[in-house]
């Protein structure tokens, strides 16, 4: 009988003043159980056991203590340490006193002349005990799941709503170019004047140039959203870098009458390990941002060395970002200016495309921004 029980000690606080009872339920429980009994004979001594610990499995009462009895404890107990079973030992008591336990939450009540029933009773209590935890830990793992449930199933419908209003934008994206080029080659047909003709051309071609950068946005996110983005890393001259980004936007910045500058750079510093492509498409990425959103003054570029590597940055005179908008900013989708109150084109991918390249790059990327004053777009490529 006792191997059953032997793996597991039972824990038990005994409320008794008679060492008589005491030694008898002790020697009951241990022929059981591989009993770990304390035992308290009064009030004061009840208290302090359970200030000390509430680590048992079962706390037993004799009914009438010298300063209190077994409701006493039982109501003590069910305010300190509510999930462990109370068993009343008792002489007769009435059935009165008996009912008043049970209905105050004791398990069971045991007459000490049928200590045949306490084992039972005990065993009885520790299942029901273990259900009860058991219960409570499904309950508050179901709990749990249903709060994941309730952010998966928010973030489902953001992420929906998100991707409807990238659509409508998307349509409008690709329209507008679109359009533009329907148009003008129709006035292109008809045109006899070569000045005409030139400027057709040019938009048509501006046109082409902005669908390419559409498509191969939308590339570029698929190709993150499959976590396929590989890194080619090269031995890379800043220099040329910057060369090079400046010769495909100053045509932009000039026709929009906006100062393109290149700024602090190291003289040290002219030769980086890193993707040369991808560090060109985050630095035309930033900078175009910045024309979007500059309607006079300058945009400047550049680079610093910094414990976290090269730090390259791209500063605007712009409309700048609101504090609160500075973060979500760089999640996919996401604009300041959403859905029809749009005033500036735009897919809301630049900014995700360019986190994402800078990541897997081994940098950080973070901005500085004042509303009404411009922006600071950092980018940190580690030195290798
Ligand atoms: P979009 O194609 O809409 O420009 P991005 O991901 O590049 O997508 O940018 C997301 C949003 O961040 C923009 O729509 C704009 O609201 C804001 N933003 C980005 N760069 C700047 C900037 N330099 N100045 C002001 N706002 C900016």
């Amino acid at each position: 009988m006792k191997a059953e029980n032997q793996n597991k000690q039972l824990r038990v606080l005994y409320v008794e003043d008679s060492r008589v009872d005491l030694e008898l339920v002790k020697n009951i429980l241990e022929e059981d159980f591989d009993l770990n009994l304390v035992s308290v004979e009064d009030k004061a001594g009840y208290l302090q056991t359970l200030e000390n610990s509430k680590e048992f499995d079962l706390i037993l009462s004799d009914y009438n203590l010298p300063d209190f009895n077994a409701i006493e404890a039982l109501r003590i107990a069910n305010q300190w340490v509510s999930d462990i079973p109370f068993i009343c030992i008792s002489g007769t008591i009435g059935e009165e006193k008996a009912v008043d336990l049970l209905k105050d939450g004791a398990v069971d009540y045991v007459l000490k002349d049928r200590m045949g029933r306490l084992v039972p009773s005990i065993k009885r209590a520790l299942k029901g005990a273990e259900e009860k935890r058991n219960l409570e830990l499904a309950q508050k793992k179901l709990r749990e799941r249903n709060q994941e449930l309730l952010i998966a199933k928010q973030k489902a419908e953001e992420s929906d709503r998100l991707k409807s209003v990238f659509l409508s934008n998307m349509s409008h994206e690709i329209r507008t170019p679109l359009n533009g080029i329907l148009g003008f080659s129709e006035l292109l047909i008809q045109a006899t004047d070569s000045l005409k003709k030139n400027k057709y051309v040019s938009t048509i071609q501006d046109s082409c140039e902005q669908l390419m950068h559409i498509i191969d946005s939308i590339v570029d996110i698929s190709i993150i959203e499959a976590d396929q983005v590989q890194i080619h890393k090269e031995n890379v001259e800043i220099g040329k870098v910057f060369t090079y980004v400046a010769s495909v936007l100053q045509p932009e910045f000039r026709k929009k009458g906006v100062l393109l500058s290149q700024g602090r750079t190291s003289e040290n510093l002219t030769y980086l390990i890193t993707d040369e492509r991808k560090l060109i498409q985050i630095f035309i990425n930033l900078i175009r941002n910045s024309l979007k959103f500059t309607q006079q003054g300058y945009v400047e570029y550049g680079f610093q060395e910094s414990e976290l590597g090269v730090v390259f940055y791209v500063e605007d005179t712009g409309i700048g970002i609101a504090p609160e908008n500075q973060k979500m900013i760089f999640e996919r989708f996401r604009q300041v200016d959403e859905g029809n109150t749009r005033t500036f084109g735009g897919a809301g991918l630049g900014l995700a495309i360019s986190k994402s390249f800078v990541t897997k790059m081994g940098g950080e990327i973070w901005l500085e921004s004042t509303p009404g004053e411009g922006s600071t777009f950092y980018f940190s490529i580690p030195l290798d």
